[in-house]
């Protein structure tokens, strides 16, 4: 049995040494001490005095004496899901809430879509809480995190799903239009993803999940706004993760085909015939699906800095039929 005697949190952002994690003095019963490594996991819960067990542990440097303290409870972690009032949102909120996140439920405002998700992860025996974000407003996105690390004391995963669509051939898109998707689904991505970051850095690590769309990658005919937006957010994350894998935050895209959302139901019977008909897997994705994706990323500690299609094969067809 070995006690904590001393410790201090580390940052190290400097190749090739970038790493987050304790460094810690620990003694046995006879007085003799080592020099130990703690998990990032444990920010902000580290004691002096706290017992715990010491074992062997490899890295690329050699091998460190790991400690790994006795007796700390795990807190309920926090998801933040924007645009999580209806549609895909609501489906993620919903399986992080059943996999045991307080999640905090978010959206332009709050209403009665808002309220029937809230209901729903209540009834799975599930926790959250709604707070009104303005994704394309930096104010209205860092006084929101504020509010919910006040609350909820962390915040673990970031999924940025808020989103809009203007759709219209490039010759005929108003520059209103253009700019007005860019600002929710990009630069929307990149405000929250900036508030969030430095709470995650604190507590030593987090996830943060983008949802894209496979029109950023393969382009849709009238969506040149939106793909630009779904591509730009492909970039954000491949650049986001060599930032702050340092300190323990993973950041991943998804990118899903046609979804049964509101969306994918309003485009017209003959074209939705049409585009389903160049799908290997002939059928719309269910947002439950695509929300059991996100849980695996969330989960999965090995995921990170890459874009997972979830398309039914749309990739492997025809892109530009
Ligand atoms: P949706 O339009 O049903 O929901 C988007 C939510 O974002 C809405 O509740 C809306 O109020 C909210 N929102 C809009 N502007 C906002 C802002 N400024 N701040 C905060 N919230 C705002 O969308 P969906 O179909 O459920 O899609 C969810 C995500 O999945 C989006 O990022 C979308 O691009 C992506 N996606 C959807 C499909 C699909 O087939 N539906 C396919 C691929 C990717």
């Amino acid at each position: 049995m070995w006690r904590l005697i001393t410790y201090t949190e580390q940052y190290t952002p400097i190749t090739p040494y970038k790493s987050t994690y304790a460094i810690g003095i620990v003694e046995d019963e006879n007085g003799n001490r080592l020099v130990v490594r703690i998990d990032s996991k444990y920010f902000g819960r580290l004691r002096t005095g706290m017992v715990g067990s010491v074992y062997e542990e490899w890295s690329i440097f050699g091998s460190f004496k790991k400690f790994v303290p006795e007796g700390v409870e795990e807190p309920a972690k926090v998801a933040l899901v924007t645009g999580s009032a209806r549609g895909i949102g609501a489906a993620i909120a919903l399986e992080l809430a059943k996999a045991g996140y307080t999640v905090v439920v978010s959206d332009l405002t709050y209403d009665e879509s808002a309220e029937k998700t809230l209901q729903e992860i209540k009834a799975a025996g599930g926790s959250a809480i709604f707070v009104a974000i303005d994704v394309s407003s930096r104010e209205s996105v860092e006084r929101a995190v504020k509010e919910v690390a006040e609350k909820l004391g962390r915040i673990d995963v970031l999924v940025n799903s808020a989103e809009i669509t203007r759709d219209a051939y490039l010759q005929r898109m108003s520059a209103e239009d253009w700019d007005a998707v860019i600002k929710v689904n990009l630069t929307g991505a990149s405000n929250c993803a900036k508030a969030v970051a430095p709470y995650m850095i604190r507590q030593g690590g987090g996830v943060i999940v983008n949802i894209s769309s496979i029109v950023g990658m393969v382009g849709n005919v009238g969506q040149t706004n939106y793909a630009a937006s779904k591509a730009g957010l492909i970039g954000l994350t491949y650049s986001l993760a060599k930032e702050l894998a340092p300190y323990g935050i993973r950041v991943v895209a998804i990118a899903p085909g046609f979804v049964r959302t509101r969306m994918t139901l309003a485009v017209p019977k003959s074209i939705l015939r049409d585009y389903l008909r160049r799908i290997p897997i002939a059928r719309l994705i269910e947002p439950t699906e695509v929300a059991k994706l996100v849980k695996h990323v969330v989960e999965n500690e090995a995921i990170n800095g890459v874009v997972i299609p979830i398309d039914l094969g749309l990739t492997i067809s025809s892109p530009k039929a």
